[in-house]
C-alpha cells in the first residue's frame, strides 16, 4: 500500500508554547510529509509495497529504511501528545517503570540525559522487550527499536529540526517541556 499524512488527533496551535503551531506546520506537515512521499515513491512497483511498515523498517537497508523508519516515528512521536496531556503514567506501565528505574522522576533524568547527549541527529527510546523490562536508548539519525526486537512505548525526536524553531539549540529545555503534554492513556497502551 502507499502511505499519506495522518491528520493529527488535535489542533496545530493546541500544543503550544510546547510546541509551537510553526514547528507542527514545519516538523510535521513538511518534514514528515516528504519522509512519505519518499517511502511511497520507493516502495511503488516492488515487493515492499504488499508488506506492513514495520516489515519495511525490520528489511530494509540505506535510503528506503531511512524514509520508512523516519515515517514511522514521527507518526508514533506525533501521535504521543494531547493539549491536555502531562502528569503521570498509571497501572502496570507505572510498576515496571518503579521496578526498572526507582522512580518516575529517575526515568524522566535518564531520557532527557540520553536524548540530551546524543550527538547528532537521532531519536531518544522507551522501550519493552518480551519480558516487560523497560529500556532506554540512543539511536542516530532514523534508528528504531523495532529492528532489535523491542516494542518501542515512547519517542523524544532529537533532530534540530524538532526543536530549533522554538528553542534554538537549547535540547535540553525543549526535550523537559515535552513531559508536559505527553498522553499517558496512548504510552500505556503500547505497553
Ligand atoms: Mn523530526
Amino acid at each position: 500500500m502507499l502511505y499519506s499524512l495522518p491528520q493529527l488527533p488535535y489542533a496545530t496551535d493546541s500544543l503550544a508554547p510546547i510546541i509551537s503551531k510553526e514547528t507542527i506546520e514545519y516538523h510535521y506537515g513538511k518534514h514528515e510529509k516528504t519522509y512519505i512521499d519518499n517511502l511511497n515513491n520507493l516502495i511503488k512497483g516492488t515487493p515492499y509495497e504488499e508488506m506492513t511498515l514495520e516489515d519495511i523498517i525490520r528489511k530494509a537497508t540505506g535510503s528506503l529504511f531511512n524514509n520508512a523508519a523516519q515515517a514511522w516515528n514521527h507518526i508514533f512521536y506525533f501521535f504521543s501528545f494531547s493539549p491536555d496531556g502531562g502528569g503521570f503514567p498509571k497501572g502496570e506501565l507505572l510498576e515496571a517503570i518503579t521496578t526498572h528505574f526507582g522512580s518516575f522522576e529517575v526515568l524522566k533524568k535518564q531520557f532527557v540525559k540520553a536524548g540530551t547527549t546524543l550527538f547528532g541527529s537521532g531519536w531518544v527510546w522507551l522501550s519493552s522487550d518480551n519480558d516487560g523490562k523497560l529500556i532506554i536508548s540512543q539511536g542516530s539519525n532514523a534508528s528504531n527499536p523495532l529492528t532489535e526486537g523491542l516494542t518501542p512505548l515512547l519517542t523524544f525526536d532529537v533532530w534540530e529540526h524538532a526543536y530549533y524553531l522554538d528553542y534554538q539549540n537549547r535540547r535540553a529545555d525543549a526535550l523537559n517541556a515535552l513531559w508536559d503534554i505527553i498522553d499517558w492513556d496512548i504510552i500505556e497502551s503500547r505497553y
